[in-house]
């Protein structure tokens, strides 16, 4: 449709919404965003895009976009307009006051996989190395800390091994717990291709709870109860073993076994014993629905004898207070099967933001890690990132600190007293919301919020900054491939919006001077007097690349600008050199016994060998993980499995897709899907308005009669903003103690019939 406008200009960038990563040209006629196309010669998305990616561009002028600084002392007031001046000696006032009232560990930074690189970079560096703390978590906590955890332990080193070419090389798909068609369109439009061109040679095994578009044009779907996979994965890897299916040589020189916290390492015959309570037969008797025996061998002896594997993941596995565990399981396969470091085979967790991985994964944004992968607990990493930023040894604390749950918590408690909200809506996204709504409402909890739109966060803020929105402002976003594109700026901000990184180096000067701590100052001094359109933000990002992933995993020294900018997708980490930059960077992180760094693009007809992981026995390790079950099972109370999830012409808070007209109509409310045999015998009828209850809180919602579901389970989408149907308000905030991931994807409700449509 956008090729078919009528533009002046293209400029170059990445889509703002999604993990896909997709590259797009923004077109402008008269000086005003007109349309949106894919780039044909990106390896995203081949000129591809979904809906949402198409019709994002009608955000960027949109009338409900914040234009002004609002402040409100109590948050019983009215808004009123300030000018910038005010709004920043107000941030900077609150923010000094708390620190010097209540200590260091009373301010809090809670950003966005949304934001750009360079910003999460900035902030947490003002926040660690100017005010003393590691309070710096985002919303990426949220919904991917669990493959983050996964990828830590069972590789040594976080973010894939392979990339997304691995699709067109793939025989066997393995897709659990994700909605690929729903979540990532474009990329699962890659893998229909895939399997459309090769109908006899690739199998799509789709093991999802709910029948969706995904399981749909799956060739097998294992449809288990929700929480069981733990015990399916295992089962499979038992069938694998007993059948001889695995890789004796990939097995015995690149993998180790290991077991419990102290990770300790044990035998192969210890593995295999283990997995004695996991027999097929055991395990089709944990996971119900229509798994059987027989399924949980066909697709083990699929998985393991395909000239190529690919598993891909989401949010059904990371949003569980199991979620690492169940990373694991899915790497394990991979190792036993050498289903890796091989064209077309990898275990690849797919990520729901489009910066996820290059802001808050890669850049330290969140409360244990600092840039560059480096956790802040170690005092060598710790000391090289002061030196690096030349603030005094000392200035990071050692302790990380809040994880998002413990955040939310601390405001309740009364503990933090501020916090800079950015460019993320915790009021809708967190589990068990009306719990931290109390907390976010305290009035001696100053709230700072900086995004586009009015959300239902802002409704808590004392201070509202309107910033620059996608293409208003130059920067880099990393996506599920360790894939990093720029997107440069085509067009100023409406009225006195401003570039987050330009709010926080003025912030960071006045608070400087609040706390007459010339340290503050320091952080910013590089950026001082920098152009904001594109000066200041490759000034940071200069910084951030050429000083802290030097020698670092993710070295990243030859992705400058300028050969970003010359790329029409971008570059993969690592990429030391320009030269390597130029080509595209890495595509395989490990291949088996060549330095990728030398392996030009690990191309078909190299011998792929193994590289080595980052443990440091430079081993894969297979975990011994048992099965546990969900945090909240149903009972005899809350009969049903309540799980929630995503829609295709939504995203996230819907404070974006919520006010495109044509995702709106296509889907303007959330509903209840309910399985047909559970609303016959409740008396419930398509279109019916339904109450969805918790312990925690309630939906009123309509019913969607369908065979999505299975018997006594309910799914409802996330998305929507209306008070009555904010899912949220009903989903449980227990947590994955490793990953501090909380389970939204399983909790227990009833469900009743309220009243007719
Ligand atoms: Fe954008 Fe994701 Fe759609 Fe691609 S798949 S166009 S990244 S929303």
């Amino acid at each position: 449709i956008s090729h078919a406008f009528d533009v002046d200009k293209w400029v170059r960038g990445s889509c703002r919404l999604c993990g896909v990563g997709c590259r797009v040209d923004l077109g402008l006629k008269n000086g005003r965003p007109v349309a949106l196309r894919g780039v044909k010669d990106s390896r995203t998305n081949f000129g591809y895009l979904c809906m949402k990616g198409m019709l994002f561009y009608k955000l960027i002028r949109h009338p409900d976009r914040l234009t002004k600084p609002l402040y409100r002392a109590r948050k019983d007031q009215p808004f009123k307009e300030i000018s910038w001046d005010e709004a920043l000696d107000i941030a900077a006032k609150a923010f000094a006051n708390s620190v010097k009232k209540y200590g260091n560990n009373s301010v809090a930074y809670y950003g966005s996989g949304q934001a750009l690189t360079e910003e999460t970079y900035l902030f947490q560096k003002v926040m660690r190395a100017g005010l003393k703390t590691n309070n710096v978590e985002g919303n990426p906590r949220l919904c991917m800390a669990s493959a983050v955890g996964g990828y830590i332990t069972s590789f040594g080193a976080d973010e894939p091994i392979g990339s997304y070419s691995d699709i067109e090389k793939c025989h066997c798909f393995f897709i659990i717990g994700s909605n690929t068609a729903e979540a990532h369109p474009v990329l699962f439009r890659r893998i229909m291709r895939r399997k459309l061109d090769n109908p006899d040679k690739v199998k799509v095994i789709n093991a999802d709870p709910r029948i969706s578009p995904t399981s749909r044009i799956a060739d097998i779907h294992i449809q288990f109860e929700p929480g069981t996979d733990l015990a399916l994965l295992n089962s499979m890897a038992y069938v694998i073993i007993e059948e001889g299916l695995y890789d004796k040589d990939f097995l015995s020189n690149y993998a180790t076994f290991r077991v419990g916290k102290a990770k300790k390492e044990v035998g192969f015959e210890v593995y295999k014993k283990h997995l004695q309570a996991y027999s097929p037969e055991k395990a089709a008797k944990i996971c119900g629905g229509n798994v059987t025996p027989d399924l949980i061998r066909e697709v083990a002896r699929i998985f393991a004898t395909s000239p190529a594997t690919m598993s891909l993941w989401t949010m059904g596995i990371n949003q569980r207070i199991r979620g690492v565990w169940a990373n694991n399981l899915i790497h394990n396969l991979h190792i036993l099967t050498g289903q890796l470091c091989k064209p077309g085979a990898d275990s690849l967790s797919l990520t729901g933001q489009p910066n996820a991985c290059g802001g808050v994964r890669e850049a330290g944004g969140l409360c244990h890690i600092l840039p560059a992968h480096r956790p802040v607990e170690i005092d060598k990493l710790r000391h090289e990132v002061e030196d690096l930023w030349g603030v005094p040894r000392g200035r990071i604390p050692a302790k990380p600190g809040y994880h998002t749950m413990a955040m939310f918590q601390a405001i309740n408690d009364g503990k933090i007293k501020t916090i800079w909200i950015n460019c993320t809506s915790p009021v809708q996204s967190l589990p068990n919301a009306d719990k931290y709504i109390k907390g976010l409402k305290r009035e001696d909890c100053f709230i700072v919020v900086t995004d586009i739109f009015p959300t239902r966060t802002t409704e808590v803020a004392n201070l509202v900054l309107p910033t620059a929105f996608h293409f208003e402002k130059t920067g880099v976003y990393g996506c599920t491939e360790r894939r990093s594109q720029l997107t440069l700026k085509a067009l100023d901000p409406p009225g006195e919006a401003k570039p987050e990184v330009w709010i926080v180096r003025e912030w960071a000067l006045r608070l400087s001077k609040e706390l007459n701590d010339p340290v503050i100052k320091k952080c910013v001094e590089p950026f001082i007097g920098k152009e904001e359109g594109f000066e200041l933000p490759k000034a940071i990002w200069d910084e951030y690349t050429q000083k802290l992933t030097k020698g670092r995993d993710n070295d990243f020294r030859g992705a400058t600008y300028e050969v970003l900018m010359q790329m029409p997708d971008g570059v993969q980490w690592p990429a030391p050199t320009k030269e390597y930059a130029l080509k595209g960077g890495t595509v395989k992180k490990f291949v088996r016994g060549l330095d990728p760094l030398a392996d030009e693009h690990a191309k078909d007809d190299k011998p792929y060998q193994f590289y080595g992981p980052a443990h440091k026995d430079r081993k894969l390790w297979v975990w011994i993980r048992p099965y546990k079950g969900p945090a909240e099972a149903p009972d005899s109370q809350y009969p049903f499995y309540l799980s929630t999830g995503r829609i295709i012409d939504h995203w996230h808070t819907s404070s974006m897709t919520g006010r495109i007209p044509e995702l709106m109509s296509a889907n303007p409310y959330s509903f209840v899907e309910i399985n047909p045999e559970d609303a016959s015998r409740l008396g419930i009828k398509p279109g019916d308005m339904v109450l969805v209850e918790s312990r925690r809180g309630k939906n009123l919602l309509p019913a969607k009669v369908v065979e999505g579901p299975m018997k006594g389970m309910v799914f409802v989408y996330w998305h929507d903003q209306h008070e009555d149907r904010m899912i949220n308000r009903v989903t449980k905030d227990a947590f994955d103690p490793g990953s501090k991931e909380p389970e939204f994807k399983i909790c227990s409700a009833r469900i009743k019939r309220v009243s007719g449509p």
